[in-house]
């Protein structure tokens, strides 16, 4: 039996947590190659070509690095290559990632500001602006947001922070963690002036964990260049002076760019467009089996629904881990749980990356008979409900 089996199940596991995603076949085969000189003539011209055609998926003319590193690590270099000791960064509390971005910056000896929300939306983009109007002085040295909210299921409008921080007049850098919307939910690190684009591998890149970015702009190179938390892995100086000819400085984690050369062509052949109209579609497809279930919507302003995941809560009483546990148990599939204030009171349906109409009517269809299964009240029809609205939108 697999290592990753407790007891023998016929058919795929269902992994349907908000991360690490199902990886395609075509993924999968890429990296079964073998693993190459990475300071060789060949490395050189393959590593060009990737980082080049990289730039596509982050809708940016800028550089992107890429660490082999969870996206965590992307997160840390985002700060340390742009901030000094004591600078002080405008933060948006709209779950649990975003609490741990803090945590990291306060642990950087950063002096991290929060603006508080009920994990129930996205940033707050006029509290961002009236705190940046108070700030005359210009203490607020970076706003920190995190695009998708993966604990909650609620994407903030990025487009709109951009202009909060315009209208403020303020000079703050913006970085913004992409980590489980990227190459699942429109986002333009140039059009939307964002600085620092922190990115992961194992969301909607489809790729297996191990690998993030930073995509990085003019205006944070030159805050690069006067920062002055200490860095050495994550320094980007040395890691873009390597990547101008296709190389790394220290050995790159070559066999998951192999990975990634071919799940960021499986993206730009599909088109983005496609690709984000296809979430936004699961995602409502989702959204209305839920209302079907009489079930809630952890997200509770529409125009910050996610389309990589949606968060539902279960009803008072009831254990949203026991339902998981059984949804585990009966029909292999993996759901995500609940983050910090939300264990136990929600789980999270993974609907991102390499999906298509059928592993939705499948999740659906396991979680509906697991509710049914763990005793957790609802109205049956989830699933016809989404069925319906596939079929006049497929
Ligand atoms: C998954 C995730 C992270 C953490 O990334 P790791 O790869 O686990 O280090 C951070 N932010 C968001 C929004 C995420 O979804």
């Amino acid at each position: 039996m697999a290592y990753y089996q407790s007891k023998p199940a016929a058919g795929r596991h269902f992994l349907q947590i908000p991360g690490p995603t199902n990886v395609p076949d075509r993924v999968l085969r890429a990296m079964d190659n073998p693993t190459m000189d990475h300071r060789g003539p060949d490395f050189g011209r393959f590593g060009k070509q990737l980082l080049d055609k990289l730039r596509a998926v982050f809708k940016t003319e800028q550089p992107v690095v890429i660490y082999p590193a969870s996206g965590t690590g992307a997160w840390e270099a985002a700060l340390c290559n742009t901030l000094s000791p004591g600078d002080r960064v405008l933060m948006c509390e709209t779950g649990w990632f975003a609490h741990l971005w803090r945590e990291m910056a306060e642990r950087l000896s950063l002096q991290a500001e929060f603006i508080q929300t009920d994990w129930r939306r996205g940033a707050d983009a006029p509290g961002i602006e009236a705190r940046l109007r108070e700030d005359r002085n210009h203490e607020i040295k970076a706003v920190a947001v995190v695009h998708n909210e993966t604990s909650t299921g609620c994407t903030s409008r990025i487009a709109e922070v951009r202009k909060a921080i315009d209208a403020a007049g303020h000079p703050a850098l913006l970085l913004v963690d992409t980590i489980s919307s990227l190459g699942s939910i429109d986002y333009r690190h140039d059009e939307w002036g964002v600085d620092v684009t922190v990115a992961g591998s194992q969301k909607g890149l489809m790729l297996p964990p191990g690998l993030s970015f930073n995509a990085i702009s003019e205006k944070a190179l030159k805050a690069s260049e006067t920062a002055k938390l200490p860095r050495s892995f994550w320094d980007w100086k040395p890691m873009l002076a390597a990547n101008a000819t296709g190389y790394f400085p220290y050995t790159p984690a070559t066999n998951l760019l192999y990975g990634l050369d071919a799940a960021v062509d499986m993206l730009l052949e599909e088109g983005l467009e496609s690709v984000f109209a296809r979430h936004d579609r699961f995602a409502e497809a989702t959204r209305r089996a839920v209302r079907a279930w009489g079930l809630e919507i952890q997200c509770e302003e529409p125009r910050h629904y996610s389309s990589s995941l949606t968060a539902v809560r279960v009803p008072e009483g009831h254990s949203a881990n026991a339902l998981r546990a059984t949804i585990l148990e009966k029909f292999n599939m993996s759901l995500g749980n609940g983050l910090g204030q939300l264990n136990d009171r929600v789980f999270r349906i993974g609907h991102l990356g390499d999906f298509g109409p059928l592993s939705l009517i499948g999740t659906l269809g396991g979680v509906e008979m697991g509710l049914a299964a763990a005793g957790v009240p609802h109205k049956p029809g989830g699933v016809q409900a989404a069925m319906g609205y596939l079929n006049g939108n497929a």
